[in-house]
């Protein structure tokens, strides 16, 4: 199955791609992971000016990230997109890109999450480089400061500070949001619920894709 994560920053995207990609079998592949790890080259740098500010890399460097990333062997048969796309051009492009490799997408799952719920949860996330994501108090790892899943010491990401935050709640508003009606048009989108646990989530989530016909 080929599934979208949408959602605001802080909905819980990267943990529940985590886990679904785990039960499936199936590539995560979350687009600010991908630019975090760019560090240091030209386009890591690049990217890292807009990121910081809490603004959006522009869609033509997602677009062939995307490309190039979707072509790739391992997701011939399936794959989980954390953070693409957040535009509607970078929808469109993925209908193209989708089509020249004769796919096409599955499901687009909506996870809703009250804005004052997002700043509590992004003010305290912590990540660590392999993308494992963690919460001070919600989903702290066993050993303070140190993954769980590869043992790298954690880090707090500079757009995760108060001002940034605000600027990327202001942002997915006026240029994410507009992609929950373009997917409810297509038939395409299914709600879910993202203020619970996050295994009571995982559960819904998990029923919601077995219960669609691939
Ligand atoms: P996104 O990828 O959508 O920005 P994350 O998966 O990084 O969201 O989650 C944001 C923060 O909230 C992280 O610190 C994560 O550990 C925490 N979190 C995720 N899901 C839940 C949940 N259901 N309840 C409480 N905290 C959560
Ligand atoms: P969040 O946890 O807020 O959902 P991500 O890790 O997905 O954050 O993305 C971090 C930043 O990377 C974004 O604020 C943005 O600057 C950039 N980014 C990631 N994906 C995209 C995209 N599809 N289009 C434009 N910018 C992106
Ligand atoms: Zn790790």
């Amino acid at each position: 199955m080929n599934i979208i994560l949408l959602g605001p920053p802080g909905s819980g995207k990267g943990t529940q791609a985590a886990l679904l990609s785990g039960k499936l079998r199936t590539p995560h592949i979350s687009t600010g992971d991908i630019l975090r790890a760019a560090k240091g080259t030209e386009l890591g740098n690049r990217a890292a000016e807009y990121m910081n500010r809490g603004e959006l890399v522009p869609d033509s460097v997602l677009i062939e990230m995307i490309r190039d990333r979707l072509s790739q062997a391992d997701c011939a048969k399936a794959f989980i997109l954390d953070g693409y796309p957040r535009t509607i051009p970078q929808a469109d492009a993925l209908v193209d890109i989708l089509a020249g490799l004769d796919r096409r997408l599955d499901l687009v799952l909506n996870i809703e999450v009250p804005d004052a719920e997002l700043i509590t949860r992004l003010s305290a996330r912590r990540v660590c480089k392999c993308g494992a994501t963690y919460h001070l108090i919600f989903n702290p790892p066993e050993k303070e400061g140190v993954c769980d899943r590869c043992g790298k010491r954690l880090y707090h990401r500079d757009d995760d500070k108060e001002e940034s935050i605000k600027n990327r709640l202001s942002v997915y508003k006026k240029q994410t949001q507009p992609l929950i009606d373009y997917y409810r048009n297509l038939g395409l989108l299914a709600a879910i619920d993202g203020s619970g646990s996050i295994e009571q989530i995982s559960g819904e989530i998990y029923s919601v894709v077995k219960a669609r016909p691939e």
